[in-house]
């Protein structure tokens, strides 16, 4: 069985700003971030699809206490976002002061920024997650 998006290829998606999921051919569902198989049927018919990056925050969390290698960054907001086209990921906020964070963020529409980042002690070069800012009206 080969994996249709390997992590290699949606990583180096994410470095080139594009968020990269599965469609599945058999009932239409989008998985995010890549799996093996459709997360509604399991079905093995996927297809490479480019996400919008937008969506709403459904949930979060400051980070005070940072695993090892990415101490400087903390304190940091890491966000739950339903994107529009269904699944649900995580990511960086960097547009709010993460210490004022409050319940005032649920349902906030976002939409992926920057997610470029040097790399620390444990990558051999820049690693790119995803990262999200307030949709700009
Ligand atoms: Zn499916």
């Amino acid at each position: 069985m080969e994996y249709k998006l390997p992590f290699r290829e949606y990583h180096k998606g994410l470095v080139q700003n594009r968020l990269l999921g599965l469609k599945c051919n058999q009932c239409g569902t989008v998985t995010c971030p890549p799996q093996m198989s459709c997360r509604n049927c399991a079905s093995y018919d996927l297809e490479v699809t480019q996400l919008s990056g937008r969506g709403k925050i459904t949930s979060f969390t400051t980070i005070y206490v940072a695993p090892e290698g990415r101490e400087t960054e903390a304190p940091y907001l890491v966000v739950l976002v339903e994107l529009e086209e269904g699944p649900w990921i995580m990511g960086n906020l960097y547009d709010m002061d993460p210490v004022l964070a409050d319940m005032e963020l649920i349902g906030k529409p976002v939409e992926l920024g920057c997610r470029v980042f040097p790399g620390d002690k444990y990558s051999d070069g820049p690693i790119a997650r995803p990262a999200f800012r307030f949709v700009r009206r």
